[in-house]
């Protein structure tokens, strides 16, 4: 069978599969989905999509490797991790290519979402410093306590469309790391990439069956939330399906952290850099065509810098170039679907009748005629009301919301369900720092528009973005996939010690 890396086939005889035992295993199922191109609205493949009884066999498989990994000592983990970081690299031209092909996002997108990625390995690769326990010495006579921390077994990660390289490398890197088998079950939209990474797993010398791949829907995913054998399921993905994933989950007894969908608030105060600002902003809100879960989706412009901000963000618009990810100089491309297209036109349409000023309109862009396109939209004077600022749109839709002072601003960002990500843009330090330590979201930046936590630290948001009590990655990733155990230890001085053993002592 080809391997994920040197398949070349022609689009239309693509066939997806689950990779179980380390190889490719087609579906039993009878049942699989198409992929497409965005670009081009093109069929590209088809994905099997696994019945509960495949997900039961690749189950399987990983609990007889996690009984094994677990073995394998901190600096054979940490070589397996170097040696992935470093084929990652290698790879990272033919994973973008798959990503863009499959996703959409243009190709240098594709390469920062494989370097983000990379980082989680990188953090990873410290393995056995991550991994120290605790000790104290003598806490009673001739009695040592210390903690250590041990894998759960076989723990999954169920994964979203939107960034098909980043997220699941989020959780297998300290999964893996702290000697757990791994099961991905990757988005349904661009299943490709999760192949790539088990075929470079396996070449980084990671034993069969330690990662695997059941591609799939709802079934594969509620026969994982069912299974004894899987102690615990990161899920990434949107608000509804995060909290459902969650409740089942640990209604099965299992450790769950699901994270959801956002609603991300940019602050700009009067003092702001107007040019950081809005090229800050313009690139949170329309980069991935707004498909990322830290994209900036509301500008709340206070006082008199509304205008101002409103032209400057205008004026960059129609510089933007929205076409094929995979062509040189394509600064956006398609949203993932003609029907995720049309919802977020609808959006639009809300957002105008319910008295939105459509400021620059991304229903009338002059784009590509096939896939699944959408130009950039800019909505002024949008009020709390409206459809489009309550949900998450999830597209190239930037909402101005206008208020009259900072603490407007700030109530309006805390009263919002979801609290992913949020940034402040000002040149006001104090500001600053009143809003960091006022504001009620997971993520903030200080002009950053897009804060997401360098790997040594941990990600995730609060409220509706965040079901569970563990962020993702870094330090929390780590104590997610990890149970503590406390050893209490007499070992009695010979010497000394007054104690009976309970057999004859010779001396
Ligand atoms: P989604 O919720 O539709 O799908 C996510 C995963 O859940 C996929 O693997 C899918 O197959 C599975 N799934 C879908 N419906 C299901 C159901 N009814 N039962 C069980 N499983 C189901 O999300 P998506 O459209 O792939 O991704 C976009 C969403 O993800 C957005 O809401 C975005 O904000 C969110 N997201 C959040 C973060 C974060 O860190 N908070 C990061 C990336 C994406």
């Amino acid at each position: 069978m080809t391997t994920p890396l040197s398949d070349n086939s022609s689009p239309t005889t693509r066939s997806i599969s689950h990779w179980v035992d380390g190889r490719l295993q087609a579906g039993t199922s009878g049942r699989s989905a198409p992929v497409h191109n965005p670009a081009t609205g093109t069929e590209s493949g088809r994905v099997d999509l696994a019945s509960a009884a495949e997900v039961d066999a690749a189950v399987a498989s990983a609990g007889r490797a996690a009984a094994e990994w677990r073995r394998a000592s901190l600096s054979k983990r940490s070589a397996v991790l170097f040696a992935f970081r470093q084929l990652l690299h290698e790879h990272a031209e033919k994973i973008a290519q798959v990503v863009t092909g499959e996703h959409g996002k243009v190709h240098d997108d594709a390469l920062g979402e494989i370097a983000r990625g990379m980082e989680n390995v990188e953090f990873a690769c410290g393995v056995p410093q991550l991994l120290k326990g605790g000790f104290s010495e003598q806490a009673a006579t001739d009695v040592d306590v210390y903690s250590i921390r041990q894998p759960l077994g076989v723990v999954a990660g169920i994964t979203p469309f939107n960034f098909p390289v980043m997220v699941p490398l989020w959780m297998c890197a300290n999964a893996i790391a702290c000697g757990n088998a791994f099961v991905l079950k990757p988005s349904e939209k661009d299943p490709s990439a999760s192949l790539l990474l088990a075929e470079l797993w396996q070449q980084a010398g990671l034993p069969d069956g330690v990662f695997t791949v059941v591609q799939g829907d709802k079934e594969a995913v509620e026969a994982l939330l069912a299974h004894p054998d899987v102690a615990a399921v990161s899920f990434v993905g949107s608000t509804p399906i995060a909290k459902s994933i969650y409740q089942t989950g640990t209604a099965h007894g299992k450790r769950v952290q699901a994270l959801g969908g956002a609603k991300n608030h940019a602050l700009v105060l009067p003092d702001a850099d107007l040019d950081l600002a809005a090229d800050a902003i313009v690139g949170a809100a329309y980069g991935a065509a707004g498909e990322r879960c830290m994209a900036l989706s509301v500008a709340v412009a206070v006082g008199d810098v509304a205008d101002p901000l409103v032209e400057a963000l205008a004026v960059r618009l129609p510089k933007l170039v929205v076409g094929d990810g995979a062509a040189e100089g394509t600064d956006m491309g398609p949203l993932i679907t003609a029907e995720h297209r049309d919802r977020v036109a609808g959006y639009v349409d809300q957002g105008e009748q319910a008295g939105a000023k459509v400021v620059v309109d991304g229903r009338k862009a002059d784009v590509p005629p096939d896939g699944f396109f959408l130009g950039c939209t800019l909505l002024d004077e949008v009020t709390p009301e409206m459809t489009v600022y309550r949900d998450e749109v999830f597209g190239p839709v930037l909402a101005v919301v206008r208020v009259d002072t900072f603490e407007e601003g700030l109530e309006l960002i805390n009263a919002n369900p979801y609290a992913n990500g949020t940034a402040i843009f000002t040149r006001d330090g104090g500001a600053a720092r009143r809003f960091q330590f006022d504001v009620e979201v997971g993520m903030v930046g200080v002009n950053v528009p897009i804060p997401v936590p360098v790997s040594y630290y941990s990600f995730g948001g609060w409220k509706a973005s965040l079901f569970g009590d563990t962020h993702m990655y870094g330090p929390e990733g780590v104590d997610f996939y990890t149970r503590g155990k406390v050893v209490t230890s007499r070992w009695p001085d010979p010497a000394t010690s007054q104690v009976e053993l309970g057999f004859p002592r010779t001396r």
